[in-house]
């Protein structure tokens, strides 16, 4: 089997001025993935090196440079799953570490457990070694000035329901040589978001989903749409029934917006190492290895 890559970073509008650094942030996170793939590592280190890559980078809403909640906080979802086991490894809401998809994978490799929340998901991350950081540390200052903006606009009190815009997510799906697919997902979530919200990135089949039977897929966008229609198993479901890459992405779009007005990108490997995006947002950030084995990374609109 010929392995493939691809990586998003996040959907929605985003911001000319950051197109550039989410071009190099989404190549980077495909160029750690691929050369793990082609060392003929699997498709689950290839996701997770790809993952805490973005997450490194302040660009994305992921690890540092995530988005602050209602009260200045960092709290970060993350997934990951293996589809040759079906087994998963996730944590919501966990503070202070940066890499919450390598703390995902802990979970996968070191527990029978499959989520762990907040509080009781970072004493995991110090049992295991993990260095835990000041949310200093995730903070970038975007995020803050974005904050304090926020702060002042009287509609977003929080008696005042809102549709917070998503942000930077990130993802990766990948197969390997061995034909096993992976997918992984990262989030600080949507700003603003009140403490303890937990959206679609570390929820089975919501925010990630794979299963060497079909495939594996990793979702982007507005997580309350995205949770409502189990948005990344819908996506492989539709593989299982026939459909192509390409047909069964644009399929899991159309459907969220159909039944429930909902936004977002996903994006899809099969298991015969076929890839693809879809999207019904104004941009999304995605990279792939192309068949020649270039590395093409595109701000899609
Ligand atoms: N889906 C993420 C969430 O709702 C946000 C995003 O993808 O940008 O937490």
């Amino acid at each position: 089997m010929k392995p493939a890559i691809i990586v998003h970073g996040g959907a929605w509008k985003i911001a000319e001025d950051t197109h550039a650094d989410h071009i190099a942030g989404t190549r980077a996170a495909v160029a750690a993935g691929w050369a793990l793939l082609k060392q003929g590592e699997t498709a689950l280190d290839a996701v997770e090196a790809a993952v805490s890559a973005m997450e490194d980078d302040p660009t994305f809403d992921a690890g540092i440079g995530s988005v602050l909640n209602r009260v200045g906080e960092i709290e970060m979802d993350a997934i990951i799953m293996d589809g040759e086991t079906l087994a998963l490894g996730a944590v919501a809401a966990v503070r202070g570490i940066i890499n919450p998809v390598r703390l995902a994978r802990l979970i996968v490799r070191d527990t029978d457990h499959s989520l762990l929340v907040a509080e009781g998901a970072r004493r995991f991350a110090e049992l295991k070694g993990m260095r835990l950081c000041a949310e200093a540390e995730l903070t970038v200052p975007r995020e803050v000035e974005r904050f304090r903006a926020l702060q002042q606009k009287k509609d977003y009190h929080l008696s005042e329901g809102f549709t917070p815009d998503p942000m930077d997510t990130v993802g990766a799906v990948a197969i390997d040589a061995n034909g096993n697919v992976a997918a992984a997902t990262s989030t600080g979530g949507v700003h603003y978001k009140l403490p303890g919200r937990v959206g679609d990135s570390p929820l089975v089949g919501a925010g990630a989903y794979a299963d060497n039977l079909t495939g594996a897929a990793s979702a982007t966008g507005h997580g309350e749409s995205i949770m409502r229609v189990v948005l990344s198993k819908t996506t492989t479901d539709a593989l299982g029934q026939g459909m192509s890459a390409q047909e069964a992405a644009d399929y899991a779009i159309k459907y969220m917006y159909d039944r429930v007005s909902g936004y977002g990108g996903i994006i899809v490997v099969d298991s015969q190492g076929e890839i693809a995006f879809a999207y019904n947002t104004p941009h999304m950030a995605v990279a792939w290895v192309d068949s020649s084995g270039e590395i093409q990374a595109r701000i899609k609109g």
